[in-house]
């Protein structure tokens, strides 16, 4: 049987067939399926082979795994050079961020971009709280969007809370697996219950943000979204949610990747006068150049020289 993994939890794991059938999954003893630095070796939205265990009905073991398209990765909160594979083979990933109450910073937004670019994961960002902006909060929403689509990055504005562009973002969700993140307070919570009426996630009101202990479980889960009046072959949009997770880290990026990360200046790569250029303080470098030009937005470098230098840290 062929199945893709729901969810993981350290030696288990929830396999949903191509039929539609949940079993519990898990590995055969000796099974290696990754480097030694992997903490988990399958994680969600693995695709794989599985037989049913002989006598249940419900447990099947997992033999194969699939090569992956993609993967997100993270630290092991308890061992610094130990991977955690949260995700794999996913199609989108949807930024949520809000520019007020609370205001997500282009720091976080850039960074969470470089992620996804360094995983070969396609981002969109989701505008939520729309219903808050004034005057403020439009211009800020008008510059953003500018500057992000024009370095090619999809932008939509939502509001989860009276529903506005709400049908544009399931339209983006059809068929594909998208991966959800954002900060505390952005509405990650409220979004997956307008999703899934059926759920009932908990939110929490502006004096939770902060509270520690609300966001404890670290497990990734893919969900089905509630297929409506679709052709039954086409496979469901499905969510990936990663409770615990604020922010994937910016894992194996050296100084020297960086600007490939940002697509404004990936363009311009092997135009600088040194092959090594970080676009620092070196002569003859090109992505200076089109900051000064207006070719990179300065904010943006503003970014990619904040993010350079916290790369040469250890955390
Ligand atoms: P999470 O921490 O990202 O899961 O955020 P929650 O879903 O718990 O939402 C945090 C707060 O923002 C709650 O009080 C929500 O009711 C509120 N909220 C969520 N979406 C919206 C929205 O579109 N507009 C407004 N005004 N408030 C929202
Ligand atoms: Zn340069």
């Amino acid at each position: 049987m062929t199945g893709k993994i729901y969810k993981s939890t350290g030696s288990w794991y929830v396999v949903k067939t191509t039929d539609g059938k949940l079993w519990n999954g898990r590995l055969k003893g000796i099974f290696k399926l990754d480097d030694i630095t992997s903490t988990n070796p399958l994680a969600v939205g693995d695709d794989v082979e599985l037989e049913p265990e002989p006598g249940d009905a419900q447990t099947a073991i997992i033999t194969e795994i699939h090569d992956r398209r993609n993967y997100i990765n993270r630290q092991s909160p308890s061992h610094r050079l130990h991977h955690h594979i949260v995700a794999a083979n996913i199609d989108q990933s949807l930024l949520l961020v809000t520019l007020k109450e609370p205001r997500t910073s282009q720091g976080f937004i850039d960074r969470g971009l470089v992620t996804c670019e360094a995983y070969h994961v396609p981002a969109i960002l989701l505008f939520n709280k729309a219903d808050l902006y004034r005057a403020k909060e439009e211009e800020k929403f008008a510059a953003w969007q500018e500057m992000y689509s024009a370095i090619g990055y999809p932008l939509f504005r939502m509001s989860v809370q009276t529903g506005e562009g709400l049908d544009a973002v399931r339209t983006l969700l059809q068929g594909k697996i998208s991966l959800l993140s954002g900060h505390s307070g952005v509405g990650k919570s409220s979004f997956l219950n307008a999703l899934f009426p059926a759920m009932h996630r908990k939110t929490h009101g502006v004096s939770g943000w902060s509270g520690k202990g609300i966001h404890t479980t670290t497990f990734a889960e893919m969900f089905d979204l509630p297929d409506e009046g679709r052709p039954g072959d086409t496979p469901p949009g499905r969510i990936i949610d990663t409770p615990g997770m604020r922010e994937f880290g910016i894992v194996d990026i050296s100084k020297q990747e960086l600007s490939g990360y940002f697509p404004e200046m990936r363009v311009l790569a092997g135009q600088c006068q040194f092959n090594n250029c970080l676009h620092m303080e070196e002569p003859g470098c090109e992505v200076k150049k089109a900051v000064r030009d207006g070719r990179i937005h300065p904010d943006r470098y503003v970014s990619y020289c904040h993010i350079l230098d916290s790369l040469g840290k250890v955390y």
